[in-house]
């Protein structure tokens, strides 16, 4: 089961989510932007930022900007519960609505969050947003992201764009059909697609990071990956199927074909043509060895997700939270 939302709702405020690992020196500019954008906007606010598991001044940052302004609030997980995580957790606490997560680095523009809002006031339930461009990602790593997104599309069945990111409006309709999914891991850039409602998308320019490292590197990417894919799809189940059967056939039928051909010279007199064959027995027993290796590591990857959803560990543990965040229990 997942946890409630924290705090009961308060229809009248905005909630942006961030979640900032080692972010200490892009906060205090993250809140100014924040702040000046919505203000300007006419709209009252809170700024949700979650720490995850930072080891650098991060907390005590969040403590003072609290402490100065109330609409800033935090909860400090007790260790790094990764980049979905940490979304997850300011999701299931933010209070309000319509909720937006962006990344706390300000690559998401918090000046975009009018645009936001004016299409969920026209009555859209999602509003994704799209990198118009982006000059932050090398071009390798461009051409991964379509690629993925496009396999993805076609394994799940749903349109996922590529140049996508966690930069993401919901209603609170919307956001209370994620959080009472008890999948896991969630794979939110699949399901809010997932789950229907209105949907509309919007382009903004990507900015480069302001301080601080990108916390992304390519393991963490295949795994977000692996989990898109595994949590939208058994198709890769139902190739290695296939494959089997094809190879299996293959190898069936050319077995015919050695046996009649031997059969065909011991009739003919010739015995001395049946070619002893090791090559292709090593060969085939590799092959099929192989084969087998990887559809039970293939197993073992949806086994293992099955057993970790069976186990129903929590998302994410939280060490502390701002005053407006605790509750009487
Ligand atoms: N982040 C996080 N936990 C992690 C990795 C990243 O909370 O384990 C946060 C990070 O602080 C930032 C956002 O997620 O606010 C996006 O991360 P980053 O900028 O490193 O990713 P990139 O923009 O390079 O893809
Ligand atoms: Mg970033």
């Amino acid at each position: 089961m997942s946890m409630p939302p924290d705090s009961s709702p308060r229809p009248d405020v905005v909630s942006v989510v961030a979640p900032a690992y080692n972010e200490a020196e892009n906060l205090e500019n993250l809140y100014e932007r924040v702040r000046r954008s919505l203000e300007s906007d006419g709209e009252s606010f809170q700024l949700l930022i979650v720490d995850n598991g930072s080891d650098d001044t991060t907390l005590d940052v969040l403590r003072k900007l609290s402490a100065k302004d109330e609409r800033v609030q935090f909860v400090s997980l007790s260790r790094n519960f990764g980049h979905q995580g940490a979304i997850i957790a300011g999701l299931e606490m933010a209070s309000g609505n319509p909720i937006i997560s962006m990344d706390a680095d300000l690559q998401h523009p918090p000046e975009v969050l009018p645009e936001m809002l004016k299409h969920w006031k026209e009555g859209a339930e999602i509003v994704f947003t799209l990198k118009r461009k982006d000059r932050s990602r090398s071009l390798a790593r461009k051409l991964v992201d379509w690629g993925f997104y496009a396999l993805l599309s076609r394994l799940s069945g749903l349109q996922l764009e590529s140049g996508q990111s966690d930069f993401r409006l919901l209603d609170r309709r919307a956001l209370l059909a994620i959080t009472g999914m008890n999948e896991r891991p969630k794979f939110l850039r699949g399901l809010t697609k997932w789950i229907g409602y209105r949907q509309v998308t919007i382009d903004y320019d990507v900015e480069p990071r302001r301080a601080g490292r990108s916390k992304f590197n390519f393991r963490q990417l295949f795994r977000l990956g692996l989990d898109g894919v595994l949590s939208f799809s058994v198709l890769p189940l139902r190739l290695f199927t296939l494959s089997g059967v094809v190879v299996a056939s293959g190898a069936f039928l050319y077995g015919a074909f050695v046996v009649a051909s031997g059969v065909y010279a011991y009739i003919s007199g010739y015995p001395e043509r049946i070619q002893p064959g090791w090559a292709t027995v090593a060969t085939s027993i590799i092959f099929f060895g192989g084969i087998q290796l990887i559809g039970i590591g293939l197993l073992g990857e949806y086994l293992g997700r099955v057993y970790d959803q069976v186990k129903e560990r929590p998302a994410y543990l939280i060490r502390e939270r701002s005053k407006a965040l605790r509750r009487e229990d």
